[in-house]
């Protein structure tokens, strides 16, 4: 068997070590510490605007520690992209909320504003003001700020930025995760870096970041003994895990940039191949091109070539299944236009990590090129 290709794995810097050793070596193991302080002040360079950031256990505590801070409670009904991962969706069921999922446009394969106004207009029209938005930059390509923001200021609905697969990625030269009333990142695993696992909550007001910290600290009240006069969480990053954010950090527009030549070399491979297409960056958008997707004519093309690069032990995936279709939300009101059925049907995302080689990008289109030879 030839070696396994993956989707989006890990890749190190080679820097990650000396932070951990430095944590190792001053007994800053504990959650809290240099390294927390240091990535969180590298990511705020990073994203510059002048923006908070806390660093967390995950983008989905994030998500969740956004939502309780703009207030989201029981009863509430929060708007949500469908097409997403999970995690997007889940912490509004942690809230006792209900999710109201609103379908993609075909520009960026994010949020559709029209549906969204619809949705808005509706929910109100039903008795109950959506709380907040939790518009998604899915795959790295950055949603339309610009509409989805005007939309929600006409309504006073704050946004939740989901922006867990876009660091890197840019809007009219605006970087993504400072675009929301709150942003989310993610450094989990297949991200663009990674943290082994890890997230954060990026703020416009150093309250806020302090209010996130207090939650993901246990909510302890400034006393000599335990007191708590709030639910606490358990969402803080360690200092261990904050040392290999900062050694990631050093690397990240490098693995932009090859996430970008992977996609660039993807779209020259298969120019001759008319039942595949590609998502093309709308002018003033900047895609970190996490992971490429390509779309094919038909399901039955998607899933014949899923099944063949699987022969060739390569991994690739449907596009993200969207929420309205997912067992758990069947019953959740929903605003659609077909676009995001239509991705799922016919959508693939292809091995994209910063580590492939070149020999294994030839791999996968070579394999592309035998299923589309023979079909
Ligand atoms: C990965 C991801 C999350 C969750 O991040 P975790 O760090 O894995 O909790 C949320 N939203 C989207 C769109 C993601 O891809």
């Amino acid at each position: 068997m030839k070696p396994k290709i993956w989707l989006s794995s890990p890749h190190m810097s080679g820097n990650e070590q000396s932070y951990i050793k430095e944590a190792f070596e001053s007994n800053w193991v504990a959650p809290l510490g240099p390294n927390v302080n240091g990535f969180e002040s590298d990511l705020q360079n990073y994203l510059n605007e002048n923006v908070h950031v806390a660093a967390l256990a995950s983008g989905t505590s994030a998500l969740h520690l956004s939502l309780i801070l703009l207030g989201v409670d029981n009863g509430d009904e929060v708007i949500c992209q469908s097409k997403t991962f999970s995690a997007s969706a889940n912490p509004i069921a942690y809230q006792g909320a209900t999710p109201v999922f609103v379908d993609s446009e075909t520009d960026t394969w994010n949020m559709c504003p029209i549906q969204l106004e619809i949705a808005i207009k509706d929910r109100i029209a039903k008795g109950k003001k959506p709380k907040a938005i939790v518009a998604v930059h899915l795959y790295g390509m950055p949603y339309k700020v610009e509409e989805i923001n005007k939309i929600a200021s006409k309504y006073k609905i704050p946004v939740v930025e989901d922006s867990a697969e876009s660091l890197g990625s840019h809007y009219r030269n605006q970087n993504c995760g400072t675009f929301g009333d709150f942003s989310i990142l993610s450094f989990n695993g297949n991200k663009i870096i990674t943290t082994s696992g890890g997230g954060a909550i990026v703020t416009k007001t150093l309250e806020h970041k302090e209010k996130a910290v207090f939650l993901a600290t246990q909510a302890r009240d400034n006393a000599p003994h335990y007191q708590h006069s709030h639910i606490g969480y358990n969402y803080r990053m360690s200092n261990i895990v904050a040392g290999i954010g900062r050694g990631q950090m050093t690397v990240l527009d490098s693995h932009v940039a090859k996430r970008r030549s992977n996609h660039e070399f993807y779209v020259n491979a298969f120019k001759h191949i008319d039942k595949i297409t590609f998502l093309q960056e709308p002018e003033g958008y900047f895609s970190n091109r996490w992971l490429t997707c390509i779309l094919l004519d038909s399901e039955s093309t998607k899933e014949g070539l899923r099944l063949a690069l699987e022969k060739e032990n390569i991994e690739s995936r449907p596009l993200w299944k969207p929420m309205h279709q997912q067992p758990i939300f069947k019953d959740a009101p929903k605003y659609l236009n077909g676009v995001s059925d239509d991705l799922f049907k016919r959508g693939l995302c292809l091995p994209s990590g910063s580590n492939l080689t070149d020999v294994e990008l030839d791999r996968v289109t070579s394999s592309i090129n035998t299923y589309f030879a023979s079909c």
